[in-house]
């Protein structure tokens, strides 16, 4: 299985290998998870002991730096609720010191050249051709066309941008070694041997770290993560883990509490990007939610809670992000437009024109078209005789044309506001057995659980995460007391 992996995958692997070395096989699936676990949680506690007797402990990872790496973070969003404060410091912050790395190589570069020329980092410009690179730093037009000869290293230079970086090492015009970057977990190496060249690829020494932190919730969620130094993408990742439970527009409190564990990507002693979240818990109103992460025998990785089952359920509870309720569901109420007493029979979403609609759950179209005062409308039927119906849209998704078959979270239209509607919004039904409920609060259907076969294999894969889990919580109890006895 390991060689059949594409090398970006291989940074999952959980196998404790010296970064650096080359040509080590990994083991090769998120099941022997807990074989690590077994290394690093004894490590975990020692260093948050030593990190409780030493508040000022200075290993912790500058979150300022990881951030300024990041640049795929959301911007904040504001829930605003005034709370206790717990010291910035102290926030939970443990590190873990071992290595998940990926060093295995699909070839390793032939000799060290490194001390074999001279090297030289080739920029990059806009309008730049190797040709022209090589000919403005005076090396060997015709190595090059030799090196671009040799298949693999075609494909791997064949595109260059502007700000690329190709390094050579030379002797005068000679080259006698090109290494070239391919993406983030691959490199390409073209070696002199005598009067040719041959290229092969090499897997990038990336570092796994599992990082664990935690906070409660004072002004708001990404307020408070931030200050726990959680970046925005590892918290708004969280959010997602959780969406099928809980609101995190209208649920989220002062004082809930929330752990993360995830992993760090660093090279070369640099880091790099953040990884999967592999853990974490959000408290609120006196319930817990755990998920943990687990790669299923088709390879994909899910999250599922501490008994096995899946955190997702067969229904989301909003078909729409960022929006915020304009009516509840509401058995006596006025219609805004007719003006008459009648029953609100769904819940509206108000959100800009143009706004995605998700489709709830898997299901088929069995309705597209106009609908008298729901306008343009889409019904879908789904498993155990629920439908779900989505009005007032500006216009359909073509994809989710009648009759057809659509997945979960599947865009099938677009806020608007046809039909009798005040302004743009969404109306979405829940039916069972043809009654209405209240989508924010039916009991929703469980997405399929884990298969029993695997249940002892991920009960071993959770126990280290459940153990870390259960130190942050410590550690955020005995926090909240020192806070409390402060006041
Ligand atoms: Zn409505």
């Amino acid at each position: 299985m390991s060689s059949k992996q594409p090398a970006m995958r291989d940074y999952k692997n959980p196998a404790t290998t010296v970064t650096k070395t080359v040509g080590s096989t990994l083991l090769s699936t998120g099941r022997f998870r807990w074989l690590l676990a077994g290394i690093i949680v004894p490590v975990a506690i020692l260093s948050l002991v030593l990190l409780i007797k030493s508040p000022d402990s200075t290993n912790d990872i500058d979150p300022a730096e990881a951030l300024a790496v990041d640049s795929q973070e959301p911007s904040p969003s504001g829930i605003s609720i005034k709370t206790v404060s717990l010291p910035n410091k102290a926030v939970g912050n443990t590190r873990f010191i071992e290595t998940r790395g990926s060093t295995s190589k699909q070839g390793t570069p032939t000799k060290q050249i490194e001390d074999d020329g001279t090297k030289l980092v080739l920029k990059v410009r806009s309008g730049d051709s190797l040709d022209q690179l090589f000919r403005r730093n005076k090396l060997s037009i015709n190595d090059l066309h030799k090196i671009t000869g040799l298949s693999l290293a075609k494909q791997h230079l064949r595109v260059i941008r502007p700000g690329d970086m190709i390094e050579v090492w030379h002797k005068g015009a000679s080259i006698v070694a090109l290494h070239r970057e391919i993406d983030l977990y691959e490199s390409l190496a073209v070696t002199r041997v005598d009067d040719a060249f041959i290229a092969e690829t090499y897997k990038n020494s990336i570092e796994t770290r599992i990082v664990e932190k935690s906070g409660t919730i004072k002004d708001s969620l990404f307020l408070s993560a931030s200050d726990a130094g959680i970046p925005n993408n590892v918290i708004m990742n969280m959010t997602g883990m959780f969406a099928w439970d809980v609101d995190f527009i209208l649920d989220v409190r002062s004082g809930d509490q929330f752990v993360v564990v995830y992993e760090e990507l660093w090279r070369d002693g640099k880091y790099i990007k953040n990884g999967d979240i592999l853990a974490a818990e959000f408290a609120t109103q006196g319930k817990s939610h755990r998920a943990f992460i687990y790669e299923g025998p088709d390879g994909k990785e899910s999250y599922y809670t501490a008994d096995g089952r899946s955190v997702r359920k067969a229904f989301l509870r909003a078909p729409l992000a960022f929006s915020r309720v304009s009516s509840n569901f509401n058995p006596n109420r006025r219609h805004p437009v007719l003006n008459t007493l009648r029953a609100h029979k769904g819940v509206d979403y108000a959100a800009s024109r143009g706004t995605p609609i998700k489709a709830a759950g898997d299901g088929k179209v069995i309705f597209r078209g106009t609908k008298g005062g729901y306008g343009n409308t889409i019904i879908l039927s789904h498993g155990g005789n629920i439908s779900t119906l989505y009005a007032h849209m500006q216009k359909f998704d073509k994809k989710a044309k009648n009759g057809s078959r659509v997945t979960q979270g599947q865009v099938i239209g677009y806020v608007g506001t046809t039909g009798l509607s005040t302004g743009p919004h969404l109306h979405y039904e829940y039916r069972k057995n043809g009654a209405h409920q209240n989508p924010r609060t039916v009991d929703l259907p469980q997405a399929k659980p884990l298969d029993p076969a695997f249940k002892a294999d991920f009960e071993r894969s959770i126990a280290g995460l459940t153990l870390r889990l259960n130190s942050q919580r410590q550690l955020l109890a005995s926090l909240s007391e020192k806070a409390e006895q402060l006041q």
